[in-house]
């Protein structure tokens, strides 16, 4: 847990969130600013800046991390989705606790702007 940090915060209950599913190690939550119908996000609730700041004795919470955005986005209709992580500021990251976005519900282009 980090104090400043956003997550951590919403993790902690001192910020709300709409919560989609939550268990020892893994919360998640619709984002605030859907970038498409369906557009949720899944944290581990250990406080890792981003993924270029996995330790080794992640792997197995990182895999249940993806593991569980795709069986949300199951869950939740989506059929075809993007789970994606941005990596550092220039690569759009804003909130600096790792975060896979699970985005849904309308026909995504790639490659990404
Ligand atoms: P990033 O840009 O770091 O990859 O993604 C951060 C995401 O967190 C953004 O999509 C942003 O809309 C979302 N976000 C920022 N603040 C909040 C908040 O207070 N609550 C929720 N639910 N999402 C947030
Ligand atoms: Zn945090």
């Amino acid at each position: 847990m980090a104090d400043n940090c956003l997550f951590c915060k919403i993790i902690r209950g001192e910020i709300p969130a709409d919560k989609l599913y939550e268990d020892d190690q893994l919360l998640a939550f619709r984002d605030i600013a859907p970038q498409a119908p369906q557009h949720f996000l899944v944290i581990p609730k250990k406080h890792v800046s981003g993924p270029g700041a996995l330790a080794p004795e992640d792997e197995k919470m990182i895999g249940a991390l993806v593991r569980k955005g795709a069986e949300l986005a199951r869950e939740n209709g989506i059929t075809d989705c993007r789970l994606v992580m941005n990596n550092g500021a220039g690569a759009g990251q804003t909130v600096f606790h790792l975060h896979l976005h699970v985005l849904g519900g309308r026909p995504l282009s790639w490659p990404p702007g």
